[in-house]
Parts: structure tokens; sequence; C-alpha cells
């Protein structure tokens, strides 16, 4: 079968890119391929549901760009889609001196970033979240929350509706691209398309090697853990609540959020997984964790973050150790207010020299395309990204 467009991953990404580029080339075949059973069942399923105003990220970085588009778009969808959102706002509270520099640090950022937020002192803090202590914070009324599940089923509907196609339950096993197209193959068959598009969050290293590519990179998951929150606290946190990150980490630190359905979560924290596509706490692959292993950019990612590694296992092998870093900012929880809640595992691409890569990165061939990182606020920027992805195809395209 021959497509003109073909689309690996139904998380957000995948869909984004779908149901827009089905929206510019109405006439275009466009087929999507997903290995799992359903739509969103990895990082796009399991993350904390924040749409982010953009405040942290390297002014000018694509992250910025996307993220700052991508608040007013997801919300748009959401009005267009009558899926159900909601602006809270979010407090980012310094707890100690070093944090309250740091918070002004983040304040000139989010200027720079052209993110409107308000500076709060101690006691305005109080006045806003009476259960909350900190020395000051900022407070970006913009930041909200939304189901992205949900958004991505009403991406998907889109793309059908309008003559998209959706493949469910196969892998993808190759890929093979000559000067007149490319064919992927899976469990089901081999179907050829004219360019490609592939969004595989977790998978994406593997990808680019099953297309015969050097990747130059390697997915590490790192799980996120969340707790949730006894329902004494619902009516009382109105806002989300953000502890001032560490600039040296690429993780924002565990934060209370509410979530759409009215729950809050505590979370998530940043440790090493042994699978990556599982969410049990003693889920271990063999084949995940040698890749790992093996890499020598994880034992160089490793060594440049050994101390704040080893206080993140301690913190999510104690609930004590993890209650220890709410408390700084929510003084009244206790080991009773904690129950379990599932986790979600991020797709974090690793170079050889063991650093992270905090920004987008794709890769690309005559006929492909790979976004091989695609890291948190990526759910946010998501529609923006997929623009960006359409706008790709439609310079590169060799079939132009
Ligand atoms: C714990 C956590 C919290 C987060 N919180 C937020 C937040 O609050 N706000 C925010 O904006 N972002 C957040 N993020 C980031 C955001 O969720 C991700 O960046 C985003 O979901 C990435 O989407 P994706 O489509 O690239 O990946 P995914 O959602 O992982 O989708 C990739 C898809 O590709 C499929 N796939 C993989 N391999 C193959 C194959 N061989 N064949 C066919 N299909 C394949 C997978 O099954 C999967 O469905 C968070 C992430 C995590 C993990």
């Amino acid at each position: 079968m021959q497509y003109d467009y073909l689309i690996i991953g139904g998380g957000i990404i995948g869909l984004s890119t779908a149901w827009q580029l089905k929206h510019r080339y109405p006439d275009a075949s466009i087929l999507l391929l997903e290995k799992e059973s359903d739509l969103a069942t990895h990082q796009t399923g399991h993350n904390s549901g924040v749409i982010h105003s953009g405040i942290y990220y390297q002014p000018g970085s694509l992250k910025a760009k996307f993220c700052q588009s991508g608040l007013e778009q997801t919300i748009q969808f959401c009005r267009e889609q009558q899926i159900k959102y909601e602006q809270c706002g979010k407090l980012l509270v310094a707890t100690n001196q070093l944090e309250y520099l740091r918070l002004q640090d983040l304040y000139q950022r989010s200027v720079a970033n052209n993110v409107t937020c308000q500076s709060i002192s101690k006691e305005a803090l109080k006045d806003l979240e009476p259960d909350i202590d900190g020395l000051g914070a900022i407070l970006v009324e913009s930041t909200g929350i939304v189901d992205y599940r949900e958004i991505c089923i009403h991406m998907a509907s889109k793309f059908t509706a309008s003559g998209g196609r959706i493949e469910f339950g196969y892998p993808v096993l190759n890929i093979e691209e000559n000067d007149t197209q490319i064919s992927v193959t899976t469990g089901n068959g081999t179907r050829g398309a004219g360019m490609m598009i592939c969004c595989a969050g977790l998978q994406a290293d593997r990808l680019v090697k099953l297309h015969g590519l050097k990747p130059q990179f390697q997915i590490i998951p790192f799980r996120g853990e969340y707790y949730r929150v006894s329902g004494r606290f619902s009516d009382r946190i109105k806002h989300l609540i953000y502890p001032i990150p560490d600039p040296a980490m690429p993780f924002l630190g565990i934060h209370l959020t509410r979530m759409i359905d009215g729950t809050i979560t505590v979370g998530p924290n940043a440790i090493l997984g042994f699978k990556r596509e599982g969410y049990g706490r003693f889920n271990i692959s063999v084949k995940d964790s040698l890749n790992m292993f093996t890499y020598p950019g994880f034992w160089r990612c490793i060594g440049q973050h050994l101390r704040p590694g080893l206080t993140e296992l301690k913190n999510a092998w104690f609930k004590s150790a993890y209650l220890k870093q709410v408390r700084r900012y929510l003084p009244a929880i206790t080991p009773a207010d904690l129950s379990p809640h599932p986790a979600g595992i991020r797709a974090q691409a690793v170079l050889s020299d063991g650093s992270l890569v905090h920004d987008f990165l794709f890769k690309e061939t005559r006929r492909s395309l790979h976004v091989c990182n695609a890291p948190s606020p990526a759910a946010t920027s998501a529609i923006p990204i997929g623009n960006y992805l359409c706008d790709h195809v439609r310079d590169n395209n060799p079939n132009r």
C-alpha cells in the first residue's frame, strides 16, 4: 500500500502532526502507525497534565518558542473541542535563601521570555495559599491543567474524520528508504510512503537504528513517580505549587499539581528506569538495561549527576524523604496524606559525552524526519511542534 505521508507514533506529537498535515493537504493519503492498541499509552498518557507558560527555558530556544504559542493554541483547541481545562495559575515558591536568589534569576528569565508573571512577597503568598510556606514566590496566572489523553482523542478523531487512517497493534520492525519512496514494515505488512515522520518517544533511538542510521544519542528512561494527595487538600490548594528548580538539573522538581479531575498529585521525581515502558517500580527489561549499561554516554551522565541522582534515589525509596521535600512548602502534609499514583517515564536523549539534551532534537533524511528528543513541555507544545513538522515536510518533500 502506498501513502503520501506515514507517521509513526500515536502520542501527542504524532497525532498533532497527523491531524495538521491532513488539514493542510485534505487530498493526501496519510497513515499513522501505533504499536499499542490505544492512543497516548506512554509519555502522553502518564504526565502531570500541566499546560506550561514557558518561563524556565533558554530564551530563543525551540522549547521557549514552542511553549509560549503552545499554551495559547492548546487552550484554543480545548475551547473549540469543548475539552475541559482550567487556568488555575502556578506559584513557584522559594523556601530558602539560595532558592530566593534563583527565584530572582527565574523572574528575569520570564521577562526575557515575555511571560507575564508577578513577584509575590511572603505575606502575599500566605494570602493566596494559607497552607504554603515560603520566603517569596512567582505567580504565573496563565498556567493551566488539562487531560492530554483527551486532547489526543480529539486530534485523532479530527484526523480520521477527514480521511486519515490509524493502524494499531503492530510495532514498526523495519524502515527502508530509496530514491523513490520510504517503506515501513510492521507485523501487518509493508507500506510505502513519500515521506515519513517518526514520533516514537521512548523508542526514538531504536527507530533511527531500524532506519539504518546512526543515532548519536541514546534514550535513557527517567521514571517520574507520583503520589496522590489526600482529599483534605483538594479545596485548600488553589494553584499548582512548584519548587524553584536547580538550574543544573533538567527536571522541574516535585510539585503539587491539581489534576483536571479534581485530585491533587505530588511528583514527579526523576530516577533511572530499568524498563523503557514498564510503569511498575520493579519492572526490569534485560534488553533495555543492557542497552543502557553498554552505552558510554550513560556512565558519563551518571558521573556528572551522581550526587543529585543518589538523593533522588533515596527520596524515591523512603517515603519520609520524599515527604520532606514537599514539607518544605507544605508543612501540614503527613505520610497518611500520600497514596500511590501511576508513574510516568520520560524519554531523555543523552549524548555520547554524557550530556542531557535539553531542547528538541531532530534527525532527517531526504524522505524522513525523526523526532529524537521531545522533552517536557512537549505536551503543551504539541500543536506548534506539529505545525513545525508539517512545514518541514512541505519544504523538504522530494515529491513536491
Ligand atoms: C512524568 C512526566 C510528566 C510530564 N509532565 C508534562 C506536563 O505536565 N506538561 C507537558 O507539557 N509535558 C509534560 N511531560 C512531557 C510530555 O508528556 C512528553 O514530552 C510528550 O507526551 C511526548 O509525546 P510523544 O508523542 O513524543 O511521545 P509518546 O507519548 O511517548 O508517544 C510515542 C508513541 O510512539 C509509539 N511507538 C514507539 N515505538 C513504536 C514502534 N516501533 N512502532 C509503532 N509505534 C511506536 C509508542 O507506543 C507511543 O504511543 C511529562 C512527561 C512525563 C514522562
